[in-house]
């Protein structure tokens, strides 16, 4: 059993920055007002996100790691508006437990007394203590793939490793302008939002003021927008002039739920046209609202990719919502 969760761990685990992406989703998804990730030497020696959600009873946290025990896909129809739930299969801490060392802390909100320390080690519960911690939750994950050489010698260096985790952060920030989020690596404080803010707030927060202060709105709804399925178009797209030649600045959202759609970048990229100049590209944090059956979350289940029925008609709408807001900045 341990060796399929081992093999399965590795589908559902690729490297540091997949691990972060399911403690921060499982930070949100209990409701957390901050979240601080922690990582050390790219996430391949430590990962902590600690945050300030519900919290865990022991019982709680005995069936978090259990294989299987918390999914909340109930039918079709979950699956469908499975872009408004984010965590859905309930087998990361599972599975990330198999192929590291796990230690959780938490403390259900407003309870008395103390909370639990669990331990999970390559697949089994080693230790349940009570201990003193504060409300909410503190995840830990030691030595990523310490007992699967194969899977931990494929990591990359801490630089690289680190900026995936860091691409990952960025986003959940840009997306939840109302939760603290702060990012440190190797004792560093990368960045870190305040929680009070706007979209602008959490971009200065992120990117620095030179980005932010070039950001241009984008906000289109109803007749702004072509015919097609996107109900909404919002957020910020860079002036060409700060254009960057990475994509990884590229934070796409929908319904709230940070994705990658080539139909969406296609849009965006189109609006710019010969303004991005090489293979540069903008920032952008985008957000795109549709019906839930107009969109098909289950290209990747576990990677951030979706679809859409109508790829072309997703893709006009954006690079008209897009264009417009450029065009009135006179680009
Ligand atoms: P899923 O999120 O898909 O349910 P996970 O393995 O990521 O599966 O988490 C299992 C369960 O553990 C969650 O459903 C939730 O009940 C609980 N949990 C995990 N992380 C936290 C957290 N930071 N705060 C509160 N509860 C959590
Ligand atoms: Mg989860």
């Amino acid at each position: 059993e341990a060796t399929v969760a081992r093999i399965a761990a590795g589908e559902v685990v690729e490297r540091p920055a997949s691990a972060v992406k399911e403690l921060v989703e499982n930070s949100l998804d209990a409701d957390a007002d901050s979240v601080d990730v922690t990582v050390e030497e790219g996430g391949t020696e430590l990962i902590r996100v600690a945050d300030d959600g519900e919290g865990m009873s022991e019982a709680d946290l005995r069936a978090a790691v259990r294989e299987h025990t918390t999914s909340k896909i109930e039918g079709l129809e979950d699956l469908e508006s499975g872009v408004a739930t984010l965590g859905f299969r309930g087998e990361a801490l599972h599975t990330i437990g198999s192929v590291s060392r796990l230690t959780i802390r938490s403390r259900p909100r407003e309870s008395e007394g103390a909370g639990t320390e669990l331990v999970y080690e390559g697949g089994d519960v080693t230790s349940v203590e009570p201990t003193g911690c504060p409300e909410g939750t503190t995840v830990e994950i030691e030595e990523l793939f310490y007992n699967t050489p194969a899977r931990r010698k494929f990591l990359k260096t801490t630089a690289t490793e680190f900026s995936h985790v860091n691409r990952v952060v960025t986003r959940y920030a840009l997306a939840n302008p109302d939760v603290a989020v702060t990012l440190t690596h190797d004792g560093r404080e990368v960045f870190s939002t305040t929680g009070q803010g706007d979209l602008q707030a959490a971009v200065l927060a992120v990117y620095g003021r030179e980005v932010a202060s070039a950001m241009i709105p984008v906000d289109a709804d109803g007749d702004d927008l072509p015919p097609g399925p996107l109900e909404s178009v919002s957020g910020l797209v860079s002036h060409p002039e700060t254009n960057r030649s990475s994509r990884d600045y590229l934070a796409t959202y929908v319904n709230g739920r940070a994705v990658t759609a080539d139909a969406v970048r296609e849009g965006i990229m189109g609006a710019y046209g010969t303004q991005l100049g090489g293979d540069r590209y903008p920032f952008v944090s985008l957000f795109l609202e549709v019906p839930g059956d107009a969109v098909d979350v289950n290209v990747h289940p576990r990677k951030r990719e979706v679809r859409f029925d109508d790829d072309d008609a997703v893709r006009r709408q954006v690079d008209a919502a897009v264009e417009s807001a450029l065009l009135e900045h006179g680009l």
